[in-house]
């Protein structure tokens, strides 16, 4: 049992305020952004602020304004949400909590936008990889219509079986009403599902043997082309003063060329080249994702995949750090990157509508029935 659920209001409050402001004596307002010592009313725990007078507690203009939840429930959730290594069900947290599935779900999400938006940010340097995965979109549309696995046809299959599977085959097209929605695949030709999405992400190694990687930057594309992950790699990494690792995609063709060098590494013959090319971290961190999306989340919509790739790029980084240390790191970003635009009023309706995209917002498909809309909150801009 995490000793926080042992804290006293105070000890909470103290934890929060050295989190966020560093000291009681260096509380910034959010308000006005004077720092300082400002005026503490302990009966209604808020602040007034020496420069501009307004009240303001140590959760204004965090991701958790406006809470219902207590410092302790906050701080205990956080950690229990790390204390998961690979991952954590919102169910899970409900139960430990006691609280709602919506609170647990709603908390969760609002620690990964932060992490969307404090964490995700910046561009790499050094010794960097990159690499695409295809994620979401189910594997059987691709599938679909091509007789796979335990059932191959060859010469002796026997006719009523060969015309049994021709008619589902023809039965499943028959189904799929309109032309075909996902993009077309440059590398194969092939068209991918609906739902499918390729997480990019960027690693920058440690340069320490055995130490992995130290440094992660995710972004969702359609697919993996150069044009993405140009994008991608503009944003994310200092091209000039960088080396760029990754495997033999056309993807990366042109725009290695802008590094100091680019290495390649052919997987469909070796996993690292004679020299040591590879993009290991970067496949290691697909794995985690992989197995977080299959194995904790079971169904990642497209348009949350960025806030669980960030939350996965966040798990892989301060993955040999101390739990009180991650707490921290995860609470500092929380409570500094303002207040939450996607998960404020999400039970009462204010979904988002869009996805984000590398390249863009894109909007997106509707998910679960409509609540009792907000007309205020509904009609918002997406950023
Ligand atoms: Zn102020």
């Amino acid at each position: 049992m995490p000793q926080v659920f042992a804290w006293s209001d105070r000890e909470c409050l103290d934890f929060m305020v050295e989190v966020r402001f560093g000291s009681w004596n260096t509380v910034g307002c959010p308000h006005c952004g004077t720092t300082g010592k400002h005026y503490w009313r302990p009966l209604q725990k808020r602040w007034k602020c020496a420069g501009c007078g307004s009240t303001f507690s140590v959760t204004s203009g965090t991701v958790f304004a406006s809470r219902k939840l207590s410092l302790q429930t906050i701080i205990a959730g956080t950690l229990l949400w790390l204390n998961s290594a690979g991952g954590q069900p919102a169910l899970e947290l409900k139960r430990h909590l006691n609280v709602t599935y919506n609170t647990a779900y709603t908390l969760q999400h609002k620690l990964r936008e932060a992490l969307v938006r404090g964490y995700n940010q910046g561009p790499l340097a050094g010794d960097l990889e990159m690499d695409g995965a295809h994620q979401s979109g189910r594997r059987a549309a691709e599938k679909r219509g091509k007789p796979q696995g335990s059932r191959p046809v060859t010469s002796e299959t026997p006719l009523e079986e060969l015309s049994s599977i021709l008619t589902q085959a023809g039965k499943q097209k028959a189904k799929r009403k309109g032309p075909p929605k996902g993009v077309v695949d440059p590398e194969y030709g092939r068209r991918l599902p609906e739902d499918r999405r390729i997480v990019m992400v960027v690693r920058q190694r440690s340069g320490k043997k055995g130490k992995g990687a130290n440094g992660t930057r995710v972004a969702i594309a359609m697919a993996e082309t150069a044009t993405e992950a140009e994008g991608i790699l503009a944003t994310y990494a200092a091209i000039p003063e960088s080396y760029l690792n990754t495997d033999s995609s056309p993807a990366y063709a042109s725009v290695g060329k802008s590094f100091l060098a680019h290495r390649t590494v052919e997987h469909a013959k070796e996993l690292s080249g004679p020299n040591g090319e590879n993009n290991n971290q970067a496949e290691e961190y697909n794995w985690r994702y992989d197995r977080a999306e299959k194995g904790i989340y079971l169904n990642v919509e497209p348009k949350y995949m960025l806030d669980y790739a960030c939350e996965v790029a966040f798990r892989s980084d301060t993955r040999r750090l101390p739990n009180g240390q991650q707490l921290r790191l995860a609470l500092n970003v929380a409570t500094n990157v303002g207040e939450s635009r996607f998960w404020r009023g999400f039970t009462r309706g204010n979904h988002r509508s869009h996805e984000l995209l590398h390249a863009g917002p894109r909007l997106a498909k509707a998910s679960g029935p409509a609540k009792g809309r907000l007309p205020g909150l509904a009609t918002r801009a997406p950023f």
